[in-house]
């Protein structure tokens, strides 16, 4: 197996978004000695409401802050693809270069954003979760899709499933009552965006949200998502 091989990709628009997301689940793949890589797709260059702060001096922030979260979840490499925030669209070149990331990496699982959340969610996040879907089936899949990327060694990669964090319709449910507190001290790295979310405790607010997503299951504290297993 080659050393850049991952078990999991999480695919995001922004950084912040695999914490809020995954990041307890990611803790307990790692810490379970599973390779974790993820995708951020923008830098987050247009989120907040600082108006002494340039997208570029936000961009070298966020990349920080997302490095530093990362690594402390065990997170084996960031690769940034650093598309204009707000700026993501459904096109070839982006597909492409998702189907790039995943036939590098060859992962088991993706996770990303779920792209049928209905009425406000950020554009970026249908986006990529739509796009991230796409590119699993048929294009990283299929032989013909990409001549030039087999040229470069990128063989067609199955991914065996995708799981999407903020669905509205959920069918697994992830104990993260162990790795709660990485989950709350990876995202506290993202100190720029933390300070915009008008959350006064962050830790009450968080444990709340977590409760919630373990409805149903045997264990206190979860991540929720909608599971697809990807056609071979
Ligand atoms: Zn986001």
């Amino acid at each position: 197996m080659n050393d850049i091989h991952a078990d999991i990709m999480v695919i995001s628009a922004h950084p912040d978004d695999a914490e809020f997301g995954a990041a307890g689940t990611v803790a307990k793949w790692t810490g379970a000695g599973q390779a974790v890589v993820y995708v951020v797709c923008t830098s987050g260059d247009k989120g907040t409401s600082d108006r002494d702060l340039t997208s570029e001096a936000l961009i070298d922030i966020r990349e920080q802050e997302q490095s530093d979260a990362a690594r402390l979840l065990g997170v084996k490499d960031v690769v940034f693809l650093k598309y204009r925030d707000q700026e993501l669209e459904d096109t070839p070149d982006f597909r492409k270069d998702i189907v790039r990331q995943i036939r590098r990496f060859r992962p088991r699982t993706i996770v990303t954003s779920d792209p049928y959340r209905r009425y406000i969610w950020h554009r970026d996040h249908r986006i990529v979760g739509q796009v991230t879907l796409d590119a699993v089936f048929p294009y990283a899949r299929d032989y013909l899709a990409y001549p030039d990327l087999i040229q470069e060694g990128l063989e067609p990669h199955n991914v065996a499933e995708i799981l999407f964090y903020a669905a509205e319709d959920i069918n697994f449910r992830s104990d993260i009552t162990e790795t709660f507190n990485l989950k709350l001290a990876a995202l506290r790295c993202h100190e720029s965006q933390v300070r915009e979310f008008g959350i006064d405790d962050l830790e009450t607010w968080l444990r709340k949200r977590c409760r919630q997503m373990a409805e149903g299951e045997a264990f206190e504290l979860g991540e929720a998502f909608y599971r697809v297993k990807a056609p071979r």
